[in-house]
């Protein structure tokens, strides 16, 4: 059996956690957007934009099906409600023209599993036998439109084409949080012309990440890791305002730590951030909250799963050696400050997790995420490195929330208006 049997043989069992144990409908999160209760959907068609952006094998079956999974409640209630489901999505980069490769048609047989119901798939996203397909769909079917990006006009937000998408439906529903950062016609174009609302991921996403941002309960810490300062820059900046102490790990804690006149050995180091990582250190340090960095680290003379490893006693890499991970004292450090914290956000793994050998870091901060969730912590986990790691500790559903967008949550944290959120009308 693959994988993705085995999965969607298990999915009465999810099916049945996920709408008891998330989103019964006096639970919607309230947010300032509005949400798809607020939509009179009964006999209505509703276009719904879902993250079915899914790892496909190479016969093309679905690798891991969260996405899909992710859905459910949406549907369900929609579906509950009396409405026809249109779902539209996009899958990798065909660049704007029809490729077998990328067609939709594996996330449909997916979601037929998940939801034991039969889905029809459209040959197309727009266009007059599509028009038809739709118009004759009845309360509780479900359409999946082909992927939308084999049309340029998707990325180009154009307006006729969201136009066509529009026609489809009577209302539209944002459900896509890994898309909500770019201004598409499906994100921007669509909620235009049609009466929107954020289906229930969507309000999840919005709900943990904005409590983060606007409202975090005390003591607020962040722990950043990852490959690069570069691509974290704007997060740590925004954050530096937010929280009460940041833990940094991963591969650009060498970059803080160079800046710091430490010797990292070959080390990843970006030389070109070195004044930036001094700028943000310094203004840690005049808003007075705690910036830890790594105090040991588990080193090796080359990259290779079977490499000998050692552990530094202290913050100095010696020449020829490179941090791959955080050491147990650092493990011990912030242990301390994450079992104490009442508000956590992950972004970053603490080393290469990917090699198990430098996975223990990583994997002990995600078991203490875990414990301060237990604790009452509201933690949340955004980023695609990040949340592969807290799956494969085993610990998903241990924490308060595992953002399914990896660039739109570090957009969010980041402070940024989304624009696929800013379109959706507020309450
Ligand atoms: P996310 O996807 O959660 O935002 P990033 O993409 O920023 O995270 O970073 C994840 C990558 O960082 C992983 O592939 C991991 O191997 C790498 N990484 C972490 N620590 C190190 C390190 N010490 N040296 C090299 N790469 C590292
Ligand atoms: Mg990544």
């Amino acid at each position: 059996m693959g994988l993705f049997e085995s999965r969607c043989g298990l999915s009465r069992l999810y099916r049945q956690e996920i709408i008891q144990s998330t989103m019964p409908t006096e639970t919607i999160p309230r947010i300032s957007k509005r949400t798809l209760d607020q939509l009179p959907v009964q006999g209505k068609k509703v276009l719904v934009r879902v993250d079915y952006n899914v790892p496909l094998s190479p016969e093309g079956k679905v690798t891991d099906d969260t996405r899909v999974r992710e859905t459910l409640p949406t549907l369900e209630y929609l579906l509950n409600k009396g409405a026809a489901v249109i779902l539209c999505a996009h899958l990798g980069r065909p660049k704007g023209k029809p490729v077998a490769q990328y067609s939709l048609k594996p996330a449909a047989a997916c979601l037929e599993s998940l939801i034991h119901k039969s889905i029809q798939m459209a040959p197309d996203c727009v266009g007059p036998a599509v028009q038809a397909i739709a118009k004759n769909l009845k309360p509780g079917q479900i359409l999946l439109l082909e992927n939308l990006r084999f049309h340029p006009e998707e990325e180009a937000n154009d307006s006729a084409f969201a136009k066509s998408l529009a026609s489809l439906a009577d209302y539209f529903v944002q459900d896509a949080f890994g898309a909500v950062h770019r201004a598409h016609a499906s994100t921007t174009g669509v909620p235009e012309l049609l009466p929107s609302a954020a289906g229930l991921l969507l309000a999840k996403e919005i709900y943990f990440l904005s409590h983060a941002i606007q409202n975090p309960q005390r003591p607020f810490v962040a722990i950043l890791g990852g490959a690069k300062v570069s691509d974290k820059i704007e997060v740590i900046e925004s954050l530096i305002e937010k929280v009460d102490t940041l833990l940094v790990g991963g591969a650009m804690a060498y970059t803080f730590a160079k800046a710091q006149g430490i010797s990292v050995g070959k080390s990843r180091v970006e030389n070109d951030k070195i004044d930036l990582a001094l700028s943000l250190l310094e203004k840690a340090k005049k808003r007075g909250i705690q910036f830890l960095l790594p105090i040991d680290r588990v080193i090796v003379q080359n990259v290779d799963p079977n490499a000998k490893a050692e552990i530094t006693p202290s913050t100095t890499i010696p020449e020829g050696w490179e941090g791959v991970d955080i050491g147990p004292k650092t493990v011990q450090l912030f242990q301390k400050q994450l079992l104490n914290a009442k508000t956590i956000v992950w972004n970053g793994p603490m080393g290469i997790f990917e090699m198990p050998a430098f996975a223990k870091g990583t994997f002990a901060i995600a078991e203490f995420v875990a414990e301060a969730t237990k604790k009452g912590a509201t933690t949340i986990v955004g980023g695609g490195d990040s949340v592969a790691a807290v799956k494969q500790a085993g610990l998903g559903n241990q924490l308060s929330h595992v953002s399914t967008g990896g660039g739109a949550s570090l957009e969010y944290l980041e402070g940024k208006d989304l624009p696929g959120i800013a379109a959706l009308p507020n309450v």
